[in-house]
């Protein structure tokens, strides 16, 4: 598969099948902490960076290998700017007339003012934008934006144009690294602008894989709580290192775990396994669901498994 990678266990989104966009690092912005790395591609241009009825193809490859399809969701990303690809509409709409799984998009919102990109979102089940400040100053710092994509006024105003409309979930994403864009007065306009966008979730991340900028430093964690506590409405920390115990967290996984003991006793590495999740976090569902009286253990031939309560 070209396009298509996973599927990979997302704390946030369950099991989720990756779909990548884009050929390179081809982006609006040049974030200083990037997990990609550098920018290649620096640009505000939308293009057919690869060509859609390839894309479209793998997919349908997949589905028809699988229709029941081993993930909670479709998340549509790119090793840059999703939104770049001049063919998101269509493949969004395609995804939904194959399967009734959520289409979940990762944006960075640069593009947002223009009604087109905001009209082929419409067909997604969850948007995630980010918004990293509503500063101009911090955000040239942290975001490093093509100069086409420097408005950041009309990208918040986009963004919220954008879900006024939605039918489907917004999730903001927001990423604070130390010093760039964590001042009281960084945190007191984001909290304006979210007030404004009015999204259904709010998530706050910081620094915590290699970034493409040494100087990108994380905020701890209880920097990130005190902050969290300014917003005017609940802010989820999302950061996975801080909060070991609730790592592969997932609205998603328990059903999952249901439907499959349902159909057959388990073992725990075959629930890891099946739905990658780690060890950990399979033991909590379990020992949950057994507290709940949904499932019950049994050993068998040195083996426990676990099967759901008729
Ligand atoms: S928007 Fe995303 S892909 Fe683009 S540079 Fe920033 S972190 Fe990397």
């Amino acid at each position: 598969m070209k396009y298509l990678f996973g599927p990979v266990n997302s704390r946030r989104l369950g099991l989720s099948q990756g779909i990548d966009l884009l050929p390179a690092k081809i982006c609006t912005y040049d974030c200083i902490y990037c997990e990609v790395g550098i920018t290649t591609l620096l640009t505000c241009e939308r293009s057919e960076y690869t060509p859609t009825t390839e894309i479209i193809a793998e997919i349908d490859d997949l589905i028809e290998k699988d229709p029941t399809i081993n993930a909670d969701v479709f998340t549509i990303t790119a090793s840059g700017e999703p939104t770049l690809h001049s063919g998101l509409g269509q493949i969004i709409r395609h995804i939904k007339t194959r399967t009734s799984k959520p289409v979940v998009v990762l944006t960075n919102g640069s593009l947002f003012p223009d009604p087109e990109v905001r009209q082929e979102l419409m067909a997604a089940d969850i948007v995630m934008p980010s918004l990293d400040s509503a500063l101009t100053a911090s955000f040239n710092s942290i975001n490093r934006p093509a100069a086409c994509c420097k408005n950041l006024p009309e990208i918040i105003k986009g963004i919220r144009l954008f879900n006024d409309e939605f039918k489907g979930e917004l999730w903001l994403e927001i990423l604070l690294a130390a010093g760039i864009n964590d001042t009281n007065a960084d945190i007191t306009a984001l909290n304006k602008a979210v007030q404004e966008i009015n999204p259904d979730r709010v998530q706050l991340n910081t620094v915590i894989r290699p970034p493409a900028e040494s100087f990108a430093q994380p905020l701890t964690l209880e920097q990130m709580e005190h902050i969290a506590g300014q917003f005017e409405r609940p802010v989820e920390i999302i950061v996975d290192f801080v909060k070991k115990d609730q790592g592969n967290f997932s609205p998603f996984a328990e059903d999952k775990v249901l439907a499959m003991l349902k159909r057959r006793p388990c073992t725990k590495p075959d629930i890891c396994e099946a739905l990658n999740i780690n060890p950990s976090s399979a033991h909590k569902f379990l020992t949950d669901l057994e507290r709940k009286g949904r499932i019950k253990g049994m050993n068998h031939y040195g083996k426990r498994y676990y099967q759901t309560k008729n």
